[in-house]
Formats: C-alpha cells, structure tokens, sequence
C-alpha cells in the first residue's frame, strides 16, 4: 500500500506576502531532515506539504518521529493513498486504520473532495465509509460530536487519501527564518529549554559556555555537549563556543566585595557573551534567567547585567515558575542530564549574602579593581570550538 505524509503548516500560514519565502525554508528543513530515512517528492499545496516517498524501502517510522521536532509543522498525518474508486477507498480505510479502530469507541468520517467529477458527494463518501467500518468493526459506534477517531478522505487529483488522527507537530516557525542567537548555556534545567523555546521561534542557535577548571570538570562540559545534542534535534547543528573563566572568576574573587562576586561575574559572562556573539552573527543573546528564581535574577540583579549587554537579551523563562520549566525540559528530554551533580561555574565561589538589590553604579564601583577589557580579550582568545551534529543524536 502507498503511504504518503500530509503535513500542516503552523503559524506560517497566517503569513501575507512572504509565505511562500517561510514555505520553502521549511521544505528545504523537512527534505534535510528526512534524508537518512526516505527519498520524497515534495508537493505544497495551500497550507498542506505533501511527503511522497519515492524509494521503496523508506522508513516511515523513523521519518514520522524526525517529524515531530521540525519546527513550523503545526501537526501532520500518514495517510493511504490509494485508487479514486469507492470500494478500494472502503477495503484501504478498513485496513490502513485497523490499529486506530483498535484503540477507540467511536469514530465518524470526514470526507473532502477535490475532485468534483468523483461520482459520490462528500455526504454520500462518509456515509458509505461509516456503514463499511460499523460491519467490520461492530464495537464501534459513530459520534459527530465528539468522535475518538476521525477518518478522513480526500479524493484528489491522482489518488484518494484516507488517513485518521492528525499527529502533533512543534510547531513554531522554520529554523531560519528568524535569523541566529546564541545561548548562554550551563549545565541546568533551565537554559536548554530557554535554548529550545526560542529556536522554536525559527531562530538558529549557538551556545556559549563558560568553563573554570579545576573548579569545574570535563564531565561538566561533557553534560553540556550532551544538552545541546538534545536541543539540535530540533534546531538543527550547534556550534559550541567554550569560554576558559577560572582566571576571571579568581581575579573577581581576589579583588571584589564578596557581596557582588556573583554580579560582576554574571556581568563578565555577558560583556564575554556579547563579543563573541557579535563575531558569530548573532543578533541575541538568550539565558535561561527567571525572575526572583535566585539572587542574581532579580529586578535590580537582572538590571546590572543587562546595563553592559549591547544586542537584545531573549529571557523566554523570565515569566515561568520552576514546574513549567521542568515540564518542557521532560518533553525535550533533557531533565534527566540537568539533574545530573556537576558543579557549575556559577557555583563556584558564591557569596553567602549576594546583594539582592544591587545598583549597576555600585556595581562598577565594585569591579573598578579589575582590568575588564585585558581580562575579556584573554578569554575570548582561549575560547574552543565544537560542532554539535544533531544526526548524532538518534
Ligand atoms: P540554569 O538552570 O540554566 O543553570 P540557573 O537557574 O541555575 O540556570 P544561574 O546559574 O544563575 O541560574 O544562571 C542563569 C543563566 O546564566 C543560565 O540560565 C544561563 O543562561 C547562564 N549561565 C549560567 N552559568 C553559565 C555557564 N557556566 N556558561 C554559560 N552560561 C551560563
Ligand atoms: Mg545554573
């Protein structure tokens, strides 16, 4: 039996003149994507881009499941495609969707037809094809209202299609079409899903990490390859910058008010994190910040760091409570890696009384004794480069 792919278009389809330029980026995104599992044709058609293998031996499992992380899908289906004729419309919905009426109490048939010249009214489709189940699967009943199961035809141009529920997509925007942004990422929970949420948002991500060793160790870094391998299933390549900041943070410690070691350190990873962004094309900065979530994530604390940020910063958990975090980090199945004991840099000489409402003027009268600029260009020329692949990551 041929199957095809019916995918539908999330938020793009709202878009006026430049559609089709968000359209083919993500049909360049999809074809890239399915490479490893199939070969297709790919037909758009309104807010539908059809998936039509055209190898026999194509994965379509697999290619459903690499579906489901391609952002700008607001949902897609599988679906039979079959001859425009009435009985091998009914024997093919009895069969392909078997393992669907298994699953369910009621069901009833949407039928569309594009084909005006098929003998049969849309009406008259769904009628026949509702008779043709309720015989062969007699536990069934048919409800309008609030059905388990939809069965859907579509007589087309070439063939029929017949396919049940939609399958949820990640919807969002195409990566790429929203330009790139770099995440200031850690080992936690919170800045891969930061990561994710705005890649979601059709954003290219690179990740900038900052590492102290020996305070902080290879397997640290290790955890950080592997949250990203997470996060570019769905947005595709990385590029990790690994920033070396055990000389910065001694210096802060050494010649900083205890109080604002945390502060002046938050504002060192950013004045770090804005050069190399820059040099990387970026035109945002995103970290995984929530207000009030722990001392230098207050008003006032958020404040400071951003008085030295020169391009936008993209907070998207700034509003999120820790359970809502949690959440999507258990969807993107990174959680179980954030938990994971290692130290982070950040935890790395913490004051016990942080200021908590520190202003950006006492602030630089606290980091007066450092050598910024000479401290920064130290930093960013050590810096290391990896490429997280995400067809690594199955
Ligand atoms: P996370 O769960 O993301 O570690 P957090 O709640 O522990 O966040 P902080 O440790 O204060 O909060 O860090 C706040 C944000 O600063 C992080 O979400 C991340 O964007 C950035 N950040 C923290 N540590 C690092 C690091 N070692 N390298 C790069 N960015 C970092
Ligand atoms: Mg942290």
């Amino acid at each position: 039996m041929k199957e095809i792919i019916l995918i539908k278009n999330g938020e793009i389809a709202l878009k006026g003149l430049n559609r089709g330029t968000f359209e083919d980026v993500l049909v360049k995104n999809i074809k890239r994507r399915l490479s490893p599992y199939l070969k297709a044709d790919i037909k758009k058609s309104q807010s539908t881009i059809m998936i039509d293998p055209i190898n026999d031996d194509a994965d379509m499992d697999a290619a459903a499941e690499a579906l489901k992380r391609v952002f700008g899908i607001a949902g897609f289906s599988r679906a039979a495609a079959c001859e425009k004729d009435m009985e091998v419309i009914k024997s093919t919905a009895v069969e392909y969707l078997k393992p669907s009426f298994r699953d369910v109490k009621t069901f009833k048939v949407e039928a569309k037809r594009s084909d005006k010249s098929f003998p049969l009214n849309s009406p008259q489709i769904c009628n026949e094809l509702g008779g043709e189940i309720l015989s062969n699967y007699p536990y069934l009943k048919v409800d309008v209202h609030n059905p388990d199961l939809i069965v859907n035809v579509e007589v087309r141009d070439q063939y029929a299609f017949i396919h049940g529920n939609q399958i949820k997509g990640a919807g969002g925007m195409p990566t790429g079409t929203s330009g790139r942004a770099a995440v200031m990422i850690s080992g936690g929970i919170d800045s891969p899903v930061a990561a994710w949420t705005m890649a979601k948002r059709g954003l290219v991500i690179d990740a900038i990490h900052f590492a102290s060793p020996p305070y902080t160790s290879q397997r640290a870094e290790q955890k950080v390859h592997e949250l990203l391998g997470k996060v570019s299933r769905y947005s595709g390549t990385i590029n990790l910058l690994v920033v070396p900041f055990t000389e910065i943070q001694e210096r802060i410690k050494d010649d900083c008010p205890e109080e604002y070691f945390t502060i002046i350190m938050r504002r060192m990873m950013m004045r770090i994190a804005v050069g190399l962004a820059k040099k990387q094309g970026c035109g945002a900065l995103i970290t995984g910040e929530s207000l009030a979530q722990v001392a230098s994530q207050t008003l006032w604390a958020l404040g400071c760091t951003d008085a030295v940020a020169t391009i936008p910063v993209f907070r998207p958990l700034i509003g999120m409570d820790k359970n809502e975090i949690v959440e999507i980090s258990r969807k993107i199945d990174t959680f179980d890696i954030s938990i994971q004991p290692y130290e982070d840099c950040c935890t790395v000489f913490t004051p016990k009384h942080p200021k908590l409402r520190p202003s950006p003027e006492e602030v630089e009268a606290a980091e007066k004794a450092l050598d910024i600029e000479d401290l920064i260009n130290r930093a960013i020329e050590g810096v290391k480069l990896t490429i997280i692949d995400h067809s690594l990551e199955a």
